[in-house]
């Protein structure tokens, strides 16, 4: 059976996510900062209390999984702010830049000894880091902090390549969750749905790729 863990497991995305991967028969670890009823009755393996930007919260996740191997690491946690040009409150970039782009990177590097020779990271990361995809401005932080992450996640790409691990950096799509006033134009579970075609995909001979949910390459 094989082992997936996903961060931001509780809700949105990353719940939609791991009751994806439980339907297709694997064995889910689901980390949050607070579980949910709904995760709480699916089967998977919970850890709480696990805010990604804390060091201490990711040993202790790193404590509870002890050896276990980790053929998917799904780095989903993330956080949408808005900032007003002219009224930028420093703050909220910085918190971006911790949980998107900071977390998403010391997670992986933490759980690197759980990952093998045929493991796969994903990274959901937002067009809205594309800077070639940027036609409307606005949201400083957000932006900034996942083209952070695109960054680290290439060259995690690159520096994994010889361990035989395969990274994607995708794009969900725009998805009906609490982080867009559930606005989106597809549900979680469709998007958890095509994010796990495009993990199926990935290889070690496309990896470092940055892609929509719906397969299209999407520009840096
Ligand atoms: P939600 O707001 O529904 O869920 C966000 C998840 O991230 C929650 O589980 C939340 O946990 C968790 N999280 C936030 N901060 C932290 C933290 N410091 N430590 C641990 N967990 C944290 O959003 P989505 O499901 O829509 O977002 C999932 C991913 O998809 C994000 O990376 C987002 O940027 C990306 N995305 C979403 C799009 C959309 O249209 N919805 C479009 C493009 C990208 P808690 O409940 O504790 O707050």
């Amino acid at each position: 059976m094989k082992t997936v863990l996903i961060t931001g497991a509780n809700r949105g995305i990353g719940f939609a996510l791991v009751q994806e991967y439980l339907a297709q028969g694997w064995r889910v670890i689901a980390v949050c900062r607070k579980s949910s009823p709904e995760l709480d009755a699916t089967g998977a393996q919970v850890i709480a209390g696990i805010d990604v930007t804390s060091a201490q919260a990711i040993q202790n996740m790193l404590q509870t999984i002890a050896g276990a191997k980790i053929d998917l690491l799904i780095n989903n946690a993330g956080i949408l702010q808005h900032e007003q040009l002219g009224d930028i409150d420093e703050s909220t970039i910085t918190q971006q830049f911790l949980v998107n782009a900071q977390a998403p990177l010391l997670v992986t590097e933490a759980l690197l000894r759980n990952l093998n020779e045929g493991s796969k990271i994903a990274f959901i990361t937002s067009r809205m880091g594309s800077i070639a995809d940027n036609t409307s401005g606005g949201y400083y932080g957000y932006r900034m902090s996942k083209a952070a992450l695109n960054a680290a996640a290439k060259s995690l790409s690159i520096d994994l390549k010889p361990r035989g691990i395969a990274v994607g950096i995708l794009h969900p799509g725009y998805v009906q969750t609490a982080m867009v006033n559930f606005g989106g134009d597809i549900s979680a579970a469709e998007s958890a749905k095509r994010l796990s075609k495009r993990i199926a995909e990935l290889s070690l001979q496309n990896s470092g790729g940055f892609w929509h949910s719906n397969g299209d390459k999407l520009l840096w």
